[in-house]
């Protein structure tokens, strides 16, 4: 595979609540591991998004097991896992390393290939999902990264996934591409690059 093929993800979603117990059963998934920031709760804040604690819950009710798999520190965290009551997690796990796939299968009591990945970055979570060759879910970011000291850095990332975004639509029919609020945020130049 080559390098940038990894940021691919196999599948886009513009929201959690899209990510269904159905299209995950459909898919033998009986675990998911799952980023913090942007796809759970807001980047670098302890609120959860408005979504979060009802996805859980479906996810709870349909039997299919939630670990948090962050870069972030623990304290970081710490909120976000108590506040929608996730048993399993896992901080500063370095992604896209792949030291902490395998044992978190195993920790949730799942084989390979039972597990899938949701996040919002396609550096560190889809590239860490392709690496691990477990079913590579994108959910569009919450919100433009509030940080400023991250800001540029994520103009960058976000306009090359914007690319990848263009590769996804020509294989799959789709239109995917960020709201315009994430836009807003970017590079004008970075936008006209890609017309969709
Ligand atoms: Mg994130």
């Amino acid at each position: 595979m080559l390098k940038d093929q990894l940021y691919l993800p196999d599948v886009i979603f513009n929201s959690i609540l899209e990510v269904t117990p159905e299209f995950l059963r459909e898919h033998g998934i009986k675990g998911v591991l799952c980023d913090t920031d942007n796809t759970l709760a807001l980047d670098n804040r302890k609120d959860i998004i408005p979504e979060a604690a009802e996805w859980v819950k479906i996810m709870n009710e349909a039997g299919i097991k939630i670990c948090i798999m962050s870069n972030s520190f623990r304290v970081r965290n710490m909120p976000v896992v108590r506040a929608l009551g996730i048993k399993y997690y896992k901080t500063r796990s370095h992604k896209p390393h792949q030291w902490y796939y395998e044992p978190l299968t195993e920790k949730m009591g799942l084989k390979h290939g039972e597990v899938a990945f949701l996040g919002d970055q396609m550096k560190t979570d889809m590239v860490g999902a392709n690496r691990a060759d477990i079913l590579s879910m994108y959910v569009m970011p919450y919100k433009f990264e509030t940080n400023p000291f991250y800001k540029d850095i994520f103009r960058k990332r976000r306009a090359k996934e914007r690319k990848f975004f263009k590769i996804y639509n020509e294989l799959h029919g789709t239109q995917f591409d960020f709201p315009e609020h994430i836009k807003a945020e970017m590079y004008e130049e970075d936008i006209k690059e890609c017309v969709y």
